[in-house]
Formats: C-alpha cells, structure tokens, sequence
C-alpha cells in the first residue's frame, strides 16, 4: 500500500509509523472492529470526499450495534476526515479513507465492554479495486460456496471487521478458481452481495438489485438508484436467483473501493455481449462525474476540503 504522512488516532495526528498497537489488543484476538471505506477525489476545486456524513454515521450505527462505544461524535470524526485530508497533503485522484474503531489493550478474555475504545481515521491513495481493466472490460465472478451468514447468526448490517472473515474465504476461493471476485448467496440461495461490494443486474431494461436483507446498506447502491431515477431507468429490488445471474444482460458490482466494474462473466456464462454493457457504462460515466464534482444535480453529496 501507499503510505501517507499521518493518521489521526484518538483524537491526534501521530506519524503513519507510528500508528502502532499492542499485540494483545483485543480485536486482534475476539474480532470485534467497526471499519468504513470512504473516498475522497481530486475535483477541480480540489479534493472533495463522497457521501461523507453517511459514512461517518454508518461508522457510529456499526459500532452501536456491536456494543462499540466510539467517544467522538460524527461532526468530530467528519472533521477528524477533513482535516486528514489537508494535512497528507496528497497528490493523486483518488484517495481512500478508512475510519474503524477497535479495541485496545488491557482485558483479555470475550467480554469486551471493559476493554478501551480506540478510534482511528487512516486515508492513502489508492487506485481502481478492482483493476483499471476490469473498470472497462468488465470481471469474471465466481459464486461462491460460502453464503453470507444468515440473519439470525451475525450483525450482517454492521460494516464489522468479523464479517470479513467471511468475505476474505470467498474471495480467496474465487480467486483460486481463476475468477476476480466472489458473489455470495444467502441462506435463501439468492444473490446477497460480492465479498466488498453490491450486486446489480439488467433484464429487459431494468436495473435490478437485491433489497439489502441480508447485506451492507450500502452508500453507493443508493447513489446507483439515484442515478438510474435521474435517467428513467426503472429501478427494481427483488431476490435474485442462480438462474436470473445467469441469464442478466448486463451486471455490474459497485461500491465504495469498487467504485461501478462491470461483470462481464459469471461461472463460465458470458454476460450480455461479454463486455461492459450500455447502460453499466452509463451509470458508471454518470457516477465518475459526480464524484470528480462534474454534476451539479449531485454536486451535495460532496465535502470540500479548502
Ligand atoms: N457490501 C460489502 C460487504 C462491502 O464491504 C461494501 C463496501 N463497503 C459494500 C457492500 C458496498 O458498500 P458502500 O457502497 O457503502 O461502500
């Protein structure tokens, strides 16, 4: 990874160096972590971080739901952003800004309400998730032989390090299989999310998207909905089978990091024309603008830094 100059740790800028934590931290050993993605990009009136309030407040229901007690407001953690921004002082377009929170040394053991809180905002450069070829030639997906956990047995709405315990075998499998990215299925058998990223589907026209039963409220699904509103494409949210995936004319995955990449395969079934499909670029054309600050109808979904 790229490093930058500093990481804002408890409320103070410290050098990226030395971030440093305890080996008997209790996260490393019981997983229990609230992360965020969120990016900034460099606009023309400089750099401008996407949706920010949205994901410092996902950040704080993260942690409410894991019994986390984060001691900063999000103004604090928004300002927290904006301020780490300016002082690395970085260069290129894209920069991507992880904020968790965790817990520190002192207890040991599974009950974690006495261990301390740490509270961290981490932002570094870095380029296209996925691959910048994959952005315009599309992925190969696997489904994977792992579902995501169901309801009753995690906090699947709580962007928590645990949950990518999950997210990473998938991945690993999919990637050993020689395909780029792993979809998971719920217990259902229908499409829950990728392993860092959410599904969408077109079929005669229509955008479809699972409805968020068992997968991360995600920020830039919303965003996706949006922008297909703002061009007439209906928008629909239903379950998705093996067989809909298929048989989709186009798919694409979108996220923070994974920004809109097409799909161009999915278990050997070539999607659509194999390539990314029209309204995918259209969408991921449209999504490119706004967070570059080239679409006024979006332009307060971003956080200017001066
Ligand atoms: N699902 C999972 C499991 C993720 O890790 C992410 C990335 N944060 C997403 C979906 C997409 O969420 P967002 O658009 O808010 O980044």
């Amino acid at each position: 990874m790229d490093a930058a100059k500093y990481i804002w740790m408890n409320g103070e800028f410290v050098n990226w160096d030395d971030a440093k934590v305890h080996v008997l931290s209790h996260t490393l050993h019981y997983g229990n972590g609230v992360i965020e993605g969120t990016k900034a990009y460099k606009t023309k009136k400089g750099y401008a971080i996407f949706r920010l309030n949205e994901h410092t407040a996902r950040l704080k229901e993260s942690a409410k739901m894991t019994l986390i007690d984060i001691p900063y407001s999000v103004e604090e953690m928004n300002q927290a952003q904006i301020d780490l921004i300016k002082k690395n002082e970085f260069t290129g377009d894209n920069v991507y800004l992880r904020p968790f929170a965790f817990l520190g040394y002192g207890v040991m053991g599974v009950y974690h309400k006495d261990a301390p809180v740490e509270t961290v905002m981490s932002a570094w450069e870095w380029g296209a998730y996925l691959g910048e070829e994959g952005m315009q030639k599309g992925i190969k997906l696997k489904i994977s032989s792992i579902a995501r956990p169901s309801n009753t047995s995690n906090m699947g709405k709580a962007k928590a390090t645990a949950n990518y315990l999950n997210s990473q075998m998938a991945k690993y499998e999919a990637i050993d299989c020689g395909y780029d990215e792993a979809l998971l299925l719920d217990d259902q058998g229908y499409v829950a999310e990728a392993s860092g990223a959410s599904f969408f589907m077109v079929k005669d026209g229509e955008l479809i998207t699972p409805p968020n039963d068992n997968s991360l409220v995600s920020i830039t699904q919303k965003t996706v909905i949006e922008i297909a509103e703002f061009f007439d494409i209906k928008v629909v949210r239903k379950r998705i089978s093996r067989e809909d995936v298929y048989t989709a004319d186009e798919a694409f995955l979108t996220g923070t990091a994974a920004e809109i990449t097409p799909v161009r395969n999915i278990d050997a079934r070539v999607i659509g024309c194999g390539n990314r499909g029209p309204i995918t670029e259209k969408i991921q054309t449209m999504y490119f603008d706004i967070v570059f600050g080239r679409c006024e109808t979006f332009e307060h979904y971003l956080t200017y830094i001066d």
